[in-house]
């Protein structure tokens, strides 16, 4: 039977290999669908193809890529036309996209440079205390009024105004929320940048929207880590790491790549594995993720459910537990093993629901809406909306959150909560229940 099938060959960098791969399929006279070859850091290439034959000609072509000399690894992945590698996509080789190691990464490069974090929050500790455990040697960039610049010091770690903190170093990690960026940037950073320095974001948004626009002296890179701070250090503790993603923005130096892959080293995400991308990709669909499905779309769906039950007079208890609590159940299993991993775990009825109503709910208008909101972050609709907003005040964002915080569902939450001492509200009570047994003790003493 003809299929397609993915094949990575990793060769030597020569254009000779190169050649004699491309003859091999030549000789071979299969079908190649698309055929990409990629330059890797440390002087190799890959050589993608995807080839539409029987397996037994995919496997004669992979033994005679293999008797090559100059060809360090080949693999063969069968593709699905429709769903991408039918090994459940685990395996991010067979895609376009490239993924480095911690063998692609040189952390040497860290040496005797001097990187600036600027931010102490969630990313900021993270990235500061990674960055020295690996010998890097760090400073943190704060505001002295802050409540971070204790917090930093009290880790022993050298803290300096961002000012002091970007002029001393080599290389500088912008980890201040996205909306201070500028602000920041432009105070702070930008009048002491000098050519060779390298600045490094986690978030493409201000680059990519041309919030910051740094000068063309220096390289612009980002390491994004695909996780909130506190996981990107204790996987790190752990001896693993978190996946991240690299982009360079801008190559003043020509190092732009190896520089920010030694940083990702340094914060362990290339012990999982760094993916490369560019700021607008990055940019666009952590916005897109975000908004229609991560926060904009699961909240929403999550309140409009609730609404409907409670609408139709069920116990906003249960609409609660049905609705919001029994997310997290569903979350985490496709979190383990995907979505056919989650409905192996579900019951059938809730399993052919899923196929037969999941549908009606994310309709073609969901769609549509959700083409539209991709137009608006890709053509700078919402990041302008979103700038002016953060500029004028934030008034009606406050307001948003004013308004969120009233909604049913989030009161009766506050109460079940309280019933669950894992959970912030559980461990309130927990906390004040001691304290009240204490009170009533300091007043029988009083008395
Ligand atoms: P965050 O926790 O909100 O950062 C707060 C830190 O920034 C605090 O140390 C704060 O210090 C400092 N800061 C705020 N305004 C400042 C100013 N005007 N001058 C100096 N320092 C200031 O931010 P984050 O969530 O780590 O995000 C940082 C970057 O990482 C963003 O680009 C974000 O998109 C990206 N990122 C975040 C995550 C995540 O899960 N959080 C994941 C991937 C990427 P004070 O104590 O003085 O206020
Ligand atoms: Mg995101």
């Amino acid at each position: 039977m003809t299929t397609s099938h993915t094949v990575n060959v990793l060769l030597d960098g020569t254009l000779l290999t190169l050649n004699r791969a491309v003859g091999v399929l030549r000789r071979r006279n299969v079908a190649v669908e698309r055929l990409t070859v990629h330059a890797c850091p440390d002087g190799a290439s890959r050589l993608t193809c995807t080839l539409t034959a029987d397996a037994a000609t995919v496997d004669r072509v992979v033994q005679q890529f293999r008797k090559m000399v100059g060809v360090r690894a080949v693999e063969a992945i069968p593709t699905d036309l429709n769903n991408g590698p039918t090994n459940g996509g685990a395996d991010m080789s067979s895609s376009q996209v490239r993924v480095f190691y911690d063998a692609d990464a040189d952390q040497a490069r860290l040496k005797g440079r001097i990187i600036a974090v600027i931010g102490y929050g969630s990313q900021g500790h993270a990235h500061a205390l990674n960055l020295r455990e690996s010998g890097a040697r760090v400073i943190v960039g704060l505001r002295e009024s802050g409540k971070s610049w204790l917090r930093a010091k009290d880790e022993g770690l050298d803290v300096r105004s961002v000012a002091d903190a970007a002029r001393a170093a080599d290389i500088i990690m912008m980890l201040v929320p996205d909306q201070e960026a500028r602000t920041v940037y432009e105070a702070s950073v930008a009048p002491g940048l000098r050519a060779g320095q390298t600045l490094l974001f986690a978030h493409g948004f201000n680059v990519h929207f041309k919030e910051i626009v740094p000068p063309a002296d220096v390289d612009v890179a980002m390491i994004a880590p695909k996780s909130p701070g506190h996981l990107v250090r204790s996987e790190f503790q752990a001896g693993r790491g978190v996946p991240g993603l690299v982009a360079v923005h801008q190559d003043a130096s020509g190092q732009a790549l190896a520089n920010a892959l030694a940083y990702a080293a340094g914060i362990g995400c290339t012990r999982a594995g760094v993916l490369e991308t560019t700021f607008r990709e990055e940019t666009e669909t952590d916005l897109f993720g975000e908004q229609a499905v991560l926060c904009g779309g699961v909240s929403a769906l999550v309140q409009a459910g609730f609404e409907t039950l409670t609408a139709a007079g069920y116990a906003p208890e249960i609409a609660y537990f049905e609705c919001l609590h029994e997310l997290k159940l569903i979350v985490d299993l496709m979190y383990r093993g995907g979505m056919k991993f989650m409905r192996y775990s579900i019951s059938d009825t809730a399993e052919y629901g899923d196929y037969t109503r999941g549908p009606r709910i994310v309709s073609d208008q969901v769609k549509g809406e959700m083409q539209q909101l991709l137009k608006e972050i890709q053509d700078g609709t919402f990041a302008r909306e979103w700038i002016a907003e953060t500029r004028g005040g934030a008034r009606r964002f406050a307001e948003y959150r004013r308004a969120a915080a009233d909604h049913p569902i989030e009161r009766v939450g506050a109460t079940l909560r309280a019933m669950m001492p894992w959970t912030e509200e559980g461990k309130a009570a927990k906390e004040r229940k001691p304290a009240t047994k204490q009170s009533a003790r300091a007043g029988a003493n009083a008395g």
